[in-house]
């Protein structure tokens, strides 16, 4: 790890936290309610160990096969104070692998995966290979009429897949996450997060613990910030562009 790597994952981090106070200042909101998930995907372990040494608590990948040796080659100390997001599309084959690195799985998107990620934990807790139940955050597809299909959810699948979840022995509902659809002006993504809030809003009546919102990545953070995020999550503003 050179200096300067280490000097320009700082700067980046500062000019977002500034970003995130300046947004929740806007907002009305603390800073402390909201939780900066840095996406490391494309980047190695070095620069993991280099954000976790910056103060960085929480990480997000989203492929298996990068994630899983990566997160592998953090040492104890490093990998005991992070925090680890799996934030990509899961196929249910891989389910039982990332239950074995990932704390927080946040693309949980169908019924199959709920059953294949739960029963990956109880293998995971029976071998020793973890120790804590899985958390877990339904992913929502926001978009609308043409523009559904990029992953997640429709809407109307939310309350059911929620049931599930809190009916499953290992994992723990905790919200729900969403990717604003592409192609939209600010007005249209705060109208997707505001859609995705309302949603929070209804999944609370029913499961009053799944209290996060993650939305907002690096180009519309302060919108998910406006809409009440809970969870950013923020790559090519912190670790540039893809390598
Ligand atoms: C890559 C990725 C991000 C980060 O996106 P940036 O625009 O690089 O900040 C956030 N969420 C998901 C699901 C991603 O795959």
């Amino acid at each position: 790890m050179t200096d300067s790597r280490r000097d320009e994952l700082a700067a980046n981090l500062a000019a977002v936290q500034t970003r995130i106070d300046d947004a929740c200042r806007a907002a009305g909101r603390d800073p402390s309610e909201v939780t900066l998930v840095v996406v490391t995907k494309f980047f190695p372990g070095d620069d993991v160990v280099e954000l976790a040494g910056l103060g960085v608590e929480h990480v997000g990948e989203n492929r298996d096969q990068e994630a899983g040796p990566k997160v592998a080659e953090l040492d104890e100390q490093v990998r005991s104070r992070l925090t680890v997001h799996f934030i990509g599309q899961l196929q249910t084959n891989k389910a039982n692998h990332v239950t074995r690195y990932a704390d927080v799985v946040q693309s949980v998107d169908r019924a199959k995966l709920v059953r294949a990620l739960d029963r990956g934990v109880g293998n995971a807790l029976e071998e020793g290979a973890r120790h804590t139940p899985l958390a877990v955050t339904l992913q929502v597809d926001l978009g609308q009429g043409e523009d559904r299909g990029r992953g997640g959810a429709a809407p109307e699948e939310v309350p059911a897949l929620a049931d599930a979840v809190a009916a499953a022995e290992h994992l723990q509902l905790r919200g729900l996450m969403a990717v604003a659809p592409l192609g939209l002006d600010d007005d249209g993504t705060r109208a997707a997060f505001e859609r995705l809030a309302r949603l929070g809003e209804d999944l609370r009546r029913e499961h009053p613990e799944a209290t996060w919102l993650s939305a907002g990545m690096s180009g519309d953070l302060e919108t998910a910030v406006t809409c009440g995020a809970t969870h950013l999550r923020v790559g090519t503003a912190i670790m540039g562009s893809r390598l």
